[in-house]
């Protein structure tokens, strides 16, 4: 989102209101993201202990720094993905938000300047 300069509060105020509707239809979501892995079962006759490893999912994601990851059952690829793309999703929303209300704090700073500005202009033309 850029810095867009000389838009009215009211129109930042309408954008942030829109941007907070997309956070009220949220679905289920989750953090992290799904990857596939190869492993291997155990089991010496199995096709896995050739070589021919089986494919298994996790969700990882970083806690400081440290990747964790849960094991995603196959059963639940596709669901567990959707979570995925929707807590993407939702964090976009916020960080627009949270971009618009800086922007709404950045205006109304600029606007008491500039009505300050006019105060003063006035009281000096008053004087003379
Ligand atoms: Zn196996």
């Amino acid at each position: 989102m850029s810095d867009e300069k000389g838009i009215s509060i009211n129109v930042l105020k309408a954008r942030r209101k829109a941007a907070i509707k997309n956070l009220t239809s949220a679905k289920p979501f989750v953090e992290g993201s799904l990857t596939k892995i190869r492993v291997t079962c155990g089991n010496p006759n199995c096709r896995c202990a050739k070589g021919e490893k089986h494919i298994s999912h996790i969700l990882t994601k970083k806690v400081r720094g440290k990747s964790k990851s849960v094991y995603v059952p196959v059963d639940m690829v596709e669901e567990v993905d959707k979570w995925v793309l929707e807590h993407r999703r939702i964090k976009k929303e916020l960080k627009e938000i949270s971009a618009l209300s800086e922007q709404i704090i950045k205006q109304h700073v600029s606007t008491k300047q500039a009505v300050n500005k006019n105060l003063k202009r006035l009281n000096q033309s008053r004087q003379t």
